[in-house]
């Protein structure tokens, strides 16, 4: 079969390799000059089932209200952007009740625990280079009451086989010493011994590489305008540079899935829900973390990759804006300060995605009303987690293969 793969982000190149590696002739079609230039290019660079749990919480629409209109929220939701999330804000306010949380996280851990078994198995098979740091991730907590909740949200991931270790602010530090300078802001830790890290970005031109050495052809400067959809088929992509045609088509075009979507009469849930972060140069700095920590009330987290530190994180409902917001830059360089003090002062590099978020936190993975259209897309904040066991899933769905975990949560209309 000839499958034709829209778009080139970490989910894209993925795709391709499962597909090309099944036998399939594959074509990725991207606007951009190469892979991973978009939502995939400065991520967290965490690879974490341990960060499952949905955004659509109890907690959330408090939170979101608490900091309307605050420029420097660690959540923010911009009043212009209202009108055009109505929609998805209901479904997202709905997944908020409990139930539906623990169901959403739930699924998503499935997802997120094969696909870190699928990235290693790839790393080895293809020995990929991307700043791989296999060594945990540390959740930080600084009040009591976030405390108690990790330690719930933690029980949650233990009875689903995640190894989740809970730690008093001394022990986080024993652990991990760079953090010593904030020892007495603590209220404790949460070590998830088995997340991972490493660079999205290295990751997808990896990944791509490795599609081509199988065979896919990737056609890059391709602006999508949408599709030629005759009667349940899609017959054609339609691009700036003319029609491409394939048997098959897979959607994976990140945030900008529903625009090319609604040309197949598909709507799509997913919102883009804007992030930051920074690339801080950190060569021969010698007190800085080998773990990554994600700071639970700042809502960022510092990775270290290779001779850097990135810092990511904050979110944003601002619509389709990608533009840098030098206020919310800036609290990326104070919420660095905030974990680790005496932080290098090099050479800084500011960064914004969007992430696609769905209003569940599931990202939709398979077959569409659209006979010969398929999704892999809506990944939110865990594309980069979710990448290899979501293309993986796909290429067995299209396959009509069976599947190893159950795919219905990531259907369109799960
Ligand atoms: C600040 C921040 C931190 C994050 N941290 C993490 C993390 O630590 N761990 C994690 O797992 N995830 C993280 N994520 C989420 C992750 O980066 C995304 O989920 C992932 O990159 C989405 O990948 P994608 O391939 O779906 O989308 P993209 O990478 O955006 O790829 C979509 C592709 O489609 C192309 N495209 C779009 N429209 C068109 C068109 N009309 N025509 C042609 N081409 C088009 C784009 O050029 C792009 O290459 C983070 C995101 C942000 C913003």
């Amino acid at each position: 079969m000839h499958v034709v793969v829209l778009g080139a982000g970490v989910v894209g190149a993925t795709t391709a390799y499962y597909l090309a590696e099944a036998g399939h002739e594959v074509t990725v079609l991207d606007r951009q000059p190469d892979v991973g230039l978009e939502t995939s290019f400065a991520n967290g660079g965490l690879v974490t089932p341990a960060t499952s749990d949905s955004w659509a919480a109890p907690g959330t629409p408090g939170k979101i209200l608490k900091w309307l209109g605050c420029d420097d929220a660690p959540m923010l939701l911009r009043l212009r952007a209202l009108p055009g999330m109505l929609r998805w804000g209901v479904e997202f306010l709905a997944n908020c009740r409990s139930h539906r949380w623990q169901a959403n996280t739930k699924a998503t851990l499935s997802l997120a625990l094969m696909s870190v078994a699928e990235l290693r198995r790839l790393t080895e098979a293809e020995k990929l280079r991307y700043d791989r740091n296999p060594s945990g991730l540390l959740k930080l907590f600084r009040d009591q009451a976030s405390m108690a909740s990790a330690t719930r949200a933690a029980a949650i991931f233990r009875d689903e086989g995640v190894r989740a270790e809970i730690l008093a602010a001394s022990e986080a530090i024993a652990l991990e010493p760079a953090l010593a300078p904030i020892a007495d802001r603590l209220s404790g830790a949460v070590f998830y011994p088995d997340d991972e890290s490493g660079d999205a970005f290295k990751f997808t031109q990896g990944i791509a590489g490795a599609a081509r050495a199988r065979g896919a052809h990737f056609a890059f400067c391709h602006a999508i305008l949408g599709f030629d959809r005759q009667g349940d088929r899609i017959a054609a992509v339609v691009t700036e540079r003319g029609p491409v045609r394939g048997d098959v088509y897979v959607l994976a075009l990140g945030s900008h899935s529903p625009r090319v979507g609604r040309s197949a009469g598909l709507s799509l849930p997913i919102y883009p829900a804007k992030g930051y972060s920074i690339t801080v140069d950190a060569g021969g700095w010698n007190k800085g973390p080998r773990i990554p920590v994600a700071d639970d009330g700042l809502k960022a987290a510092v990775t270290p990759l290779g001779d850097t530190l990135r810092v990511a994180g904050t979110v944003e409902f601002a619509g389709y804006d990608n533009s840098l917001n030098e206020a919310r830059g800036r609290m990326l360089i104070q919420n660095l300060a905030a974990i680790l003090p005496e932080y290098p002062r090099g050479k800084i590099r500011h960064w914004a995605g969007l992430r696609p978020l769905t209003p569940s936190g599931r990202p939709l993975i398979g077959q569409t009303p659209v006979r010969n259209l398929f999704l892999n897309t809506g990944h939110g904040p865990l594309g980069w987690t979710l990448a290899a066991g979501s293309a993986r899933l796909l290429a067995l769905i299209i396959g009509g293969s069976a599947l190893p975990i159950a795919a219905e949560p990531f259907a369109l209309s799960g």
